[in-house]
């Protein structure tokens, strides 16, 4: 086992890794950048290191930086949490040329997964359905409009480099497709870098189902079933939940084993999750996230077993402490993104959290960084908390949820707790009766 692991992030994901290490009794070096001085997540590490000014770009995300503070304090394996650098093959190389462990995939994994062209091709390839589409990028606009006769309208342009709900045109039919296919294809040229776009059939009213895997260096892999993350707002997901309301038994069984399948042929390590779309009883494979995800917890709180503590054991060269028959799902669990944001207009809050009192109780878990006198930086993203219920049947997460949410007091920012307890009000959620667009509809049709 490591003696000592680096955690490359901040916020809520750099407390969480922090706690698994301690369990593990592992030591821990935060890094902060100057307005980060004062964070929770570096006050609970055992030592810390400044990496440079607020702008991600130079503290972050820099790479020599993080390296040169892991020497210095002689750590042996770096947690890249989520976001910053989670996802870069360029760092995962570099920490393993500087004899490090990176607590993740190989470099080619995240390579791989990270091309969302060469991503979908590998996983039709081993067995898993994928979005009808083109196979790779299209050349120039007569090939966007070939493939999309051949899918039928509509369909969606999607930029290759795109990423984090961005880089998406809807195209309804062929007249629109050569004016949308231009403007797509300027726009991620100047967003990315890359103006290269790929088209998909657009599904009109699909669930997000994403399947949790769990593997080892030694060919085993086990699956510990899926989160629905519908609830979105421009492809950014608001509220998670285990197991999902529109699978049964049978369901998850049979879309686990086909993902738990892949993952053993791609001879992959660590965590992972495979994000599907899933319409009419269907599932289409639109991406592989190669780290831990924010929604997490859900999956967590239904089986029982720290996903942090095992991506570090796997890491470190242990075998998968789980068979799939060990793997036992329980109750259900929901989790509510809080944010620094305006309820209503999604303006970001930054400032001082003047107060602050999260709310407990059984069955009642609130991951943050936050204390009271916090102040909550514009540079990084609003997440301030997830709260996250277990209890044995959805309704009485649904309850539960209302009950906590009610007693959460955080005061001097905005946040997103009324929107949360709109939703949970709303008799279509509570059914269980949403898809991705749903949140868009309501709140379009209340503006
Ligand atoms: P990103 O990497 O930008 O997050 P994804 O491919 O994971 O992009 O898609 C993000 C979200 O966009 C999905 O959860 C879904 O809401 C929507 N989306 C993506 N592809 C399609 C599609 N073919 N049809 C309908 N919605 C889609």
């Amino acid at each position: 086992m490591f003696d000592k692991v680096l955690i490359a992030n901040r916020g809520e994901i750099a407390v969480r890794i922090n706690r698994a290490c301690h369990e593990l009794g592992i030591k821990t070096v935060a890094v902060h950048s100057t307005i980060d001085a004062e964070a929770m997540h570096a006050r609970l590490a055992d030592e810390s290191v400044c990496i440079g000014p607020p702008q991600a770009r130079e503290s972050y995300l820099n790479i020599p930086a993080i390296i040169a503070a892991a020497e210095i304090t002689n750590a042996d394996a770096i947690h890249p949490g989520y976001g910053f650098l989670a996802e870069n093959e360029r760092f995962a190389s570099i920490v393993e040329e500087h004899g490090l462990a990176f607590i993740g995939p190989t470099p080619e994994h995240i390579g791989m997964m990270g091309d969302k062209i060469r991503a979908k091709e590998t996983m039709k390839k081993a067995g898993v359905p994928v979005v009808p589409g083109s196979d790779g990028p299209v050349a120039n606009e007569a090939e966007a409009a070939e493939v999309a006769a051949g899918i039928g309208f509509p369909v969606l342009l999607k930029a290759v480099a795109g990423g984090g709900g961005r880089g998406m045109k809807v195209v309804r039919s062929a007249d629109q497709l050569g004016l949308a296919y231009s403007t797509a294809r300027a726009e991620a040229q100047a967003a990315f870098g890359n103006g290269s776009m790929y088209v998909e059939k657009l599904l009109e009213r699909p669930r997000h189902i994403e399947i949790q895997v769990l593997a080892d260096q030694y060919g085993n892999a086990v699956h510990l079933g899926e989160r629905d993350c519908s609830l979105q707002r421009r492809h950014q997901k608001i509220l998670e939940e285990a197991p999902s309301p529109a699978l049964n038994i049978e369901q998850r069984d049979a879309i686990g084993m086909r993902v738990v399948r892949a993952i053993r042929a791609l001879g992959y390590r660590g965590v992972g999750t495979i994000e599907f779309l899933y319409e009419h009883g269907q599932f289409y494979f639109i991406e592989m996230n190669t780290r831990i995800q924010v929604e997490h917890p859900v999956t967590e709180m239904i089986t029982g077993i720290d996903l942090v503590r095992e991506q570090i054991r796997v890491a470190a060269g242990a075998p998968l402490a789980y068979k799939q028959e060990d793997i036992r799902f329980s109750g259900h669990a929901i989790e509510c993104r809080v944010n620094a944001e305006h309820p209503r207009t999604f303006q970001p809050s930054p400032g001082e959290v003047s107060g602050y009192h999260p709310p407990g109780g059984l069955g009642v878990r609130v991951d943050s960084a936050v204390y009271q006198g916090y102040r909550v930086p514009p540079h990084y993203d609003s997440l301030l908390a997830k709260v996250i219920v277990h209890g044995q049947s959805r309704n009485e997460c649904l309850m539960r949820m209302r009950r906590a949410l009610g007693e959460f007091v955080i005061s001097g920012v905005e946040t997103t707790v009324p929107l949360h307890l709109r939703l949970l009000a709303n008799p279509d959620f509570a059914n269980g009766d949403y898809d991705v667009a749903w949140l868009e509809r309501l709140l379009a049709a209340e503006a």
